[in-house]
């Protein structure tokens, strides 16, 4: 209304008229206000903000014609013991050449190998964590998983999650029966209880591919690698070489003599040494490029991994990396990623917690300390409950927003992420998947024993005389 020089009431009647009902402070689409200015005889144009993200950063599409195909990077999942490790060693050995075989393999966090004259790309590091962890970041990085399975054992609480995550991250699965160079093993009995989780195998009319190997002798390897070239056929895996690279940090430390030391794989474009690179919140140019054979590269194109120096800091595994052409920018950018994460450290910290409680009442932030009780039978959740919202004085209100019998799980975990509760346990546990993701959960979540030291410290969280956790 003010820039149209005209009363509020004006251009509500106006939107009314355009059937929007609309209050004073709301906010209106872009459309909708363009109609109504040009009515009231203003000239519209639309503002674009570009970001220096934006500025510096190509993401656009590739054109149909630029693309060409390239290798698939594969990451190798499964239950702990089942030979994860053995298989991604057998495979790197099994492809090295007789010249190379002196030579010094180098691990990098991540290796390539030929099978029929085409390329495959290996994430070093199994297992679903270090993927998810990936994932949780923005990276996809992977096209296949390769689910180990032993057929000694079959299928186990992990080889559950690695599917869940793999299904999650909609990536295809092919699954290595390894171990079968035992006597006990069973691969028939894992195809059937892959059935269970929908993994119909091939050989069973489904479309799950299902490779018997053995790590220890190497049997049945070459077809599971067929079978990955196979799928990545199938799928058209293609990228750009002709663009400025992009790409996932897959693993990177501080090395005492050369700085910080990344490893990279480049999921587009071509990195060359010299370019100008943000990763995460750092910079840097690419000073040493190193391949997973240890020899010195210059140029790294699309499902190459490379260890590079170069950086002024260490990123994070799972970070994305952008070759880019304007490096003032790029510090820019960095300093404004920096200040982002501390705005938004900043602001989980104002969360409540039971340590900071005291002090937040203090400054009149907290007027409300909504809990979450979870107890073993119902009796004890109601008495936790009414003694905990007997606690409430005049500067705070306690209030158990939900409360429930058995163990901690992941939807109180959601609903106190949600409405900023804590979570109080009596006599219960948390189940697993709380406890495998409680650290980027970032929720208060207290267990006990004895009902008295849960009102406790409630209690004296709120006088700001809570005893610091051991
Ligand atoms: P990870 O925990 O999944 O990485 O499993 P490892 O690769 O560490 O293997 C666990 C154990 O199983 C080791 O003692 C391996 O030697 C053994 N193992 C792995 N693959 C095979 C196999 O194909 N046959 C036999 N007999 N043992 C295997």
């Amino acid at each position: 209304a003010s820039r149209l020089k005209a009363t509020v009431t004006d251009v509500i009647k106006k939107l009314m008229g355009l059937g929007v009902m609309a209050a004073q402070n709301q906010v209106i689409d872009f459309d909708t206000a363009s109609i109504v200015a040009e009515e009231m005889g203003a000239k519209v144009e639309k503002e674009v903000v570009v970001t220096i993200e934006e500025r510096l950063i190509d993401d656009s599409e590739d054109n149909a014609d630029e693309l060409v195909s390239r290798s698939p990077v594969v990451v190798v999942m499964g239950h702990v013991d089942h030979g994860k490790t053995s298989l991604l060693d057998r495979i790197r050995h099994a492809s090295v050449t007789a010249t190379e075989a002196g030579g010094i393999t180098q691990h990098i966090g991540a290796y390539t190998v030929e099978a029929d004259g085409k390329q495959i790309t290996f994430l070093d590091t199994p297992g679903h964590e270090a993927f998810t962890a990936m994932r949780a970041r923005g990276a996809a990085v992977t096209d296949i998983v390769i689910l180990v399975v032993a057929a000694d054992d079959g299928i186990m609480p992990q080889t559950v999650e690695a599917i869940n995550h793999a299904k999650a991250a909609n990536v295809q699965i092919i699954v290595a029966i390894n171990k079968i160079d035992k006597p006990h093993a069973n691969p028939d009995k894992v195809m059937q209880e892959l059935t269970e989780y929908n993994l119909v195998p091939e050989q069973w009319g489904g479309d799950t591919i299902c490779c018997p190997v053995s790590a220890v002798t190497g049997e049945g390897i070459d077809n599971l690698l067929e079978m990955v070239n196979l799928v990545a056929e199938v799928a058209d895996l293609k990228a750009n070489p002709n663009r400025l690279a992009k790409g996932t940090v897959v693993e990177a430390r501080l090395d005492k003599g050369r700085g910080p030391v990344a490893t990279l794989l480049v999921q587009n474009g071509t990195l060359h040494s010299g370019d100008v690179i943000i990763a995460g919140m750092t910079v840097g140019h690419v000073r040493v490029m190193t391949n997973d054979k240890g020899a010195v590269v210059n140029e790294a194109g699309p499902s190459t991994p490379v260890e590079i120096t170069g950086l002024a800091e260490v990123p994070a595994a799972g970070d994305i990396f952008n070759a880019v052409e304007d490096e003032r920018l790029a510090r820019e950018l960095v300093e404004q990623r920096k200040f982002d994460q501390k705005e938004e450290q900043f602001k989980q910290y104002q969360k409540v917690t039971l340590d900071n409680l005291f002090s937040q009442i203090a400054e009149g932030e907290v007027k409300e300390l909504p809990l979450i009780v979870k107890a073993d039978v119902q009796g004890s959740a109601e008495a936790v409950k009414q003694s905990l919202e007997k606690l409430t004085n005049d500067e705070v209100r306690v209030r158990v927003i939900h409360n429930g019998v058995g163990a901690v799980n992941k939807s109180d975990v959601m609903l106190a992420q949600a409405s900023g509760a804590i979570i109080i346990g009596f006599n219960v546990r948390m189940d697993q998947a709380v406890r495998d993701s409680i650290e980027q959960d970032d929720v208060e979540i207290r267990l006990y024993r004895i009902i008295y030291d849960a009102i406790d410290d409630v209690k004296q969280a709120m006088k700001g005389m809570l005893a610091p956790k051991t």
